[in-house]
Formats: C-alpha cells, sequence, structure tokens
C-alpha cells in the first residue's frame, strides 16, 4: 500500500520496441527490473509448440522462431491495413500480418495451430508482463496504471491502447504522452527555478515526436505544442542499412537475399547491433555467419557511409522540431533546454543536427532516455491515485490536443471545430442546421487530421441525431457539442435546440475499434493463456527436476560403479558403507 493506504499505481511505457514500468513510493520513482534482471523489458510475444513467450524470452529465440515472434505491434494498433505505413511494415517483417474487417491482425503457428490476434490483444500480452514485474516487486496485485503513448498517436491509436489495458486486465487511469511524461522527469530531477521553456525531442525505434514543454518552478508542465512523425526511428535506419548489405550481397555473390525472411531478420539484427556500435565507433564489423546458402557474409560499415544512407531521414527528424517551435509561437532562442529522450537520439550526426539547428545549444542528455518516459508515468499515476507526497504534491500537467478535430460539411470540407494544440480537456459546441427541407435526420461524421478535405483525414466515426420535426432548410438548430477528455478521447454530442432531442456518441462505432463483447472475449482468453502458461512452466520445473535428480543419480552411481571396478579386495563393511553413501546421494 502507498501512503494513502491504496494499492500502488503504475506507469508504463509501452514502446515500440522496449517497455518499462515504473511505480512512485517512498516519495521517489522506482523503475522494476523484470525477472531476468533487465529494467527495460522487449515488447516482443513469441509462440512456440508449446507455449507462449513474452519480453526477453521471446526476443532470446528470435533467431530460431522468426515467423511466430510478434514485434513493432505499436506500429500496427488503431490503424487500417490500407495505411500505407503498415502497409511498408509488412514488407519488413517476418511475421505474416492479414486483413480483418479493415484491421490488421497478425498469424503465429500456436501449439501446432494458426491462431490470429489483433494489435491490442498483443499489447495486453506485453502490459500482462509489465504488470507482473511490477507485482512481483511490489508484493501485491496492482490494477492501476498511466500507459503512455506517443503525443502524435490520433483518437484511434489512443483507443485502442486504452483497450490493451482493459485486456490486460488494468484500469488505465490515464493515456498519457510520452514527451510529457519525459518533460516530468526532466522537471521534477532539476528542481527548477523560475519558468523554462524545454523541448522535448523522442526519437524512439518507430517514431519521432517532439513537444514543447513550458515549465514552472519545477511543478507546473505546460506543453505548448506537439508534433512528429508516425514512421520515423530507429527501425528506419536499420532498414537502411540492411538494404545497402543486400546490394553489397547482390554484388559479391551474385545472389538476392531480399526474400528469405530467416536470412533477412538476421542480417537485420546485425545491423541494428552495427548502428549501435556506430554511436561510439567510427567503423565497425558485420559478421553474419551462415546468412545465406552457407555463405559467410562478412563485411564492414564507417560511420560516414551510414550517415550517408540515411542522411534524407536524419535531416526530416529535424521537421517537428521546426513545427512545434511554429505552433508554440516561439522562436529557438527563447529555448532553454533541449532535452533527448528516445535510444535514437544516440546517433551523434542527429546531435549535431539538432544542436546546429538550435543555434549550436548544447543537448541535455541527463534523463536517463531509457527510463524517462516510464519514470514521468510513474508520477502521474501516483498524483492521480491521490499521492500527496511533498515531491509531487504540487505538480500540475496541462496537455494540448495532437490533432484538429472537425467534422465534415457539403463537398466533403472538413469543418474545425477544435484546433491542434488546444490545451485538453475541452468542451467546444457549434450550432449547424439541415441542409435540405424537412430533413428529418442530421448526421455528423467526424474527422481527426490537418488536410482540408475530409478525404485526407482521419475518420473517428459517425453520430446521427434523428427526430427533426418538419422544417424548412436552415431552420432548425443543432448543437453539436465535442468533449475532449483528458487522454485526448473525443465524445461527441448532438441536440436539436427546438425539441430537446439529444444523441451522444464516445465515438465507439469508431472504425475498426473493438466491440465491448470482443473485448470481454480476449480477457477471458488472456486469463486462459495465463493458466496454460502457469501450467507450462510448472511442467518445466518438474521436468527440470527430474532431469537434475537423473544426472544427480548418475554421476552417483558412476562414482560408485568407479570405485567398484578398482576394489577388488574390501571388507564387508566396505561395501555395506558404500551401499549406504549411494542411497543417502539419491536421496537427496
Ligand atoms: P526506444 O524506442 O526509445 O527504446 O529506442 C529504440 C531505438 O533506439 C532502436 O531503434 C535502437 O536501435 C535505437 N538505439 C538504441 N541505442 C542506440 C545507440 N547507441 N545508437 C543508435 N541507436 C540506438
Amino acid at each position: 500500500m502507498n501512503m494513502t493506504g491504496k494499492r500502488p499505481a503504475i506507469g508504463i511505457d509501452l514502446g515500440t520496441t522496449y517497455s518499462c514500468v515504473g511505480v512512485f513510493q517512498h516519495g521517489k520513482v522506482d523503475i522494476i527490473a523484470n525477472d531476468q534482471g533487465n529494467r527495460i523489458t522487449p515488447s516482443c510475444v513469441a509462440f512456440t509448440d508449446t507455449e507462449r513467450l513474452v519480453g526477453d524470452a521471446a526476443k532470446d529465440k528470435i533467431a530460431m522462431n522468426a515467423e511466430n515472434t510478434i514485434f513493432d505491434v505499436k506500429r500496427l494498433i488503431g490503424r487500417n491495413i490500407s495505411d500505407s505505413i503498415v502497409q511498408n511494415d509488412i514488407k519488413h517483417w517476418p511475421f505474416k500480418v492479414i486483413n480483418k474487417g479493415c484491421k490488421p491482425n497478425v498469424q503465429a503457428e500456436f501449439k501446432g495451430k494458426t491462431k490470429t490476434f489483433c494489435p491490442e490483444e498483443i499489447s495486453s500480452m506485453v502490459l500482462v508482463k509489465m504488470k507482473e514485474t511490477a507485482e512481483a516487486y511490489l508484493e501485491q496485485k496492482v490494477t492501476d496504471a498511466v500507459i503512455t503513448v506517443p503525443a502524435h498517436y490520433n483518437h484511434s491509436q489512443r483507443q485502442a491502447t486504452k483497450d490493451a489495458g482493459l485486456i490486460a486486465g488494468l484500469n488505465v487511469l490515464r493515456i498519457m504522452n510520452a514527451t510529457t511524461a519525459a518533460a516530468v522527469a526532466y522537471g521534477l530531477d532539476k528542481n527548477l527555478l523560475g519558468e523554462k521553456n524545454v523541448l522535448i525531442f523522442d526519437l524512439g525505434g518507430g517514431a519521432i515526436d517532439v513537444s514543447i514543454v513550458t515549465i514552472d518552478v519545477g511543478s507546473l508542465f505546460e506543453v505548448r505544442s506537439t508534433a512528429g512523425n508516425s514512421h520515423l526511428g530507429g527501425e528506419d535506419f536499420d532498414n537502411r542499412m540492411v538494404n545497402h548489405f543486400v546490394n553489397e550481397f547482390k554484388r559479391k555473390y551474385k545472389k538476392d537475399i531480399s526474400g528469405n525472411i530467416r536470412a533477412i531478420r538476421k542480417l537485420r539484427t546485425a545491423c541494428e547491433k552495427a548502428k549501435r556500435a556506430l554511436s561510439s565507433s567510427r567503423e565497425v564489423i558485420v559478421e553474419c555467419d551462415s546468412l545465406f546458402e552457407d555463405i559467410n557474409f562478412h563485411t564492414k560499415i564507417t560511420r560516414a557511409r551510414f550517415e550517408e544512407l540515411c542522411a534524407q531521414l536524419f535531416r526530416n527528424t529535424l521537421d517537428p522540431v521546426e513545427m512545434a517551435l511554429r505552433d508554440a509561437k516561439l522562436d529557438k532562442r527563447s529555448i532553454q533546454e533541449i532535452v533527448l529522450v528516445g535510444g535514437s537520439t544516440r546517433i551523434p550526426k542527429i546531435q549535431n543536427m539538432l544542436s546546429k539547428l538550435m543555434n549550436r545549444k548544447e543537448l541535455n542528455k541527463s534523463v536517463n532516455p531509457d527510463e524517462a518516459i516510464a519514470y514521468g508515468a510513474a508520477v502521474q499515476a501516483a498524483i492521480l491515485s491521490g499521492d500527496r507526497s511533498d515531491t509531487i504534491k504540487d505538480v500540475l500537467l496541462v496537455d494540448v490536443m495532437s490533432f484538429t478535430l472537425g467534422i465534415e460539411t457539403p463537398g466533403g470540407v472538413m469543418n474545425e471545430v477544435i484546433g491542434r494544440n488546444t490545451r485538453i480537456p475541452i468542451k467546444i459546441s457549434k450550432i449547424f442546421s439541415t441542409f435540405s427541407d424537412n430533413q428529418p435526420t442530421f448526421s455528423i461524421s467526424v474527422f481527426e487530421g490537418e488536410r482540408a478535405m475530409t478525404k485526407d483525414n482521419n475518420f473517428l466515426g459517425k453520430v446521427d441525431l434523428t427526430g427533426i420535426p418538419p422544417a424548412p432548410r436552415g431552420e432548425p438548430k443543432i448543437e453539436i457539442e465535442f468533449d475532449v477528455d483528458v487522454n485526448g478521447l473525443l465524445n461527441v454530442s448532438a441536440k436539436d435546440q427546438n425539441t430537446g432531442n439529444s444523441t451522444n456518441s464516445n465515438i465507439t462505432n469508431d472504425r475498426g475499434r473493438l466491440s465491448k463483447e470482443e473485448i470481454d472475449r480476449m480477457v477471458s482468453d488472456g486469463a486462459k493463456y495465463k493458466e496454460e502458461d502457469e501450467k507450462q512452466k510448472l511442467c518445466l520445473t518438474a521436468r527440470n527436476q527430474l532431469e537434475h535428480y537423473i544426472f544427480r543419480v548418475k554421476q552417483a552411481c558412476e562414482e560408485s560403479l568407479d570405485w567398484l571396478d578398482n576394489t577388488y579386495l574390501a571388507e564387508k563393511e566396505e561395501y555395506e558403507n558404500k551401499m549406504k553413501e549411494l542411497q543417502k546421494a539419491c536421496n537427496f
């Protein structure tokens, strides 16, 4: 129990490649190590003939089980199968992605059967792992959690992440922007005096997010603007290096390995390792034994070559910085601190380019890039569960909308209701009217995005107000209210001001969102998997114990046999003692 006598609430950074969990207790944040002793856990789930593995165990065996090891679902969650980002990713993944009701689902062979999972289900498995990691550390059940999402996540992606939390058996206190969480980690750590404009530059494995946060005396955190690119990160740099070596292999051996899942997986792992090494070395050797048809592929790459391969991608990382500055109406000189988060900010060229853009300002690397987001989420979780410890009692977080919200008006035009970077929570209403005489129903199609035409934006859902009494066009007054909560999730309601008739929707009919029944089914599937995992674990433990026993007995018998072979004329008592010794050795 925490200071309020309640069960502690945890903060989870559900990352594309790794996840991290923290808890605020006794006036500070503890980042919790998993059962392998690691403070970050691969966001990876593997299915085998006998079991389901989550985290390190799944990642460790990926080379042997590439087709059935699912990772990167954060790039799929809340998206449509037709999304060009999804289509492009599918080409690089060793696991199968199928179309299920316009949503991308993943497929794996599990216990001899082909199983289909939606991204929310896979994410829920990672969340359960993080929940259990916290429970083992805290020695009690945990249900309340704050889960972070990239700041650029849209409504569908936020909702889907919340659903993943529900499937994992969590009570999701808040969906929090990762950059805001990082700002909290930075601000609380520093004991700041006065007001400071801080630019958070978060470049991870899958995406980039930039937020400008004004921190006042280390306790008021006001997000001024946020911008990002949902598809620009470390994995794109890895892909550039993979393509480079595929071409080199083609030149050297006249063989195309691009269609070979296993070879590409192996090469990608080696490239990711080489990329990391290039952050500290100028040249690295890449070795892939038996990469393809028993060819040992040994080569090298320089930092300069890597930078050249990724030059355009690196330049693109600066676009969200400029956009966030523009949106916050701040110039570079008003930014007092640039805080780096996310593994890919370790790349020297990116650091140079960012510093140069910001008038050669020195970059702040003081927050732990792997843990800062979980740290901030843990603080938020404690605040929301009523912890009044001195360190956090005055902390107030004000976040903003990542996208413009609007409705479709005739001709497919996007009519803005709430603009991007508006503070949340927010409630705004607008009055509309009918387009034709005696129109009985008013339909509102809700979209999110920055483009002028709705066809280029993200469709969120439709709300119908029926029963409008016959009247000439333009006469009825329909009040549409948009209500965005602290999670960035939208509720839309419509009211006929003449009759008082109203309708309300939290956009649950949002294309592709899981229904209540589906979520319930996945919750019970989750419980079933957990039970099977437990059974499998107990079975493996029993097998290991038996194996261990056999080995000890075998060793004791072999030693006794050696003694017997070398002892021809012993006394009766000696044989009897040896017998007792052996019986004792076998009876441990
Ligand atoms: P994150 O999502 O913040 O955990 O970031 C993960 C990404 O950071 C992956 O693409 C990693 O390959 C990348 N990364 C981690 N360490 C380094 C490093 N030293 N140099 C370059 N990239 C790195």
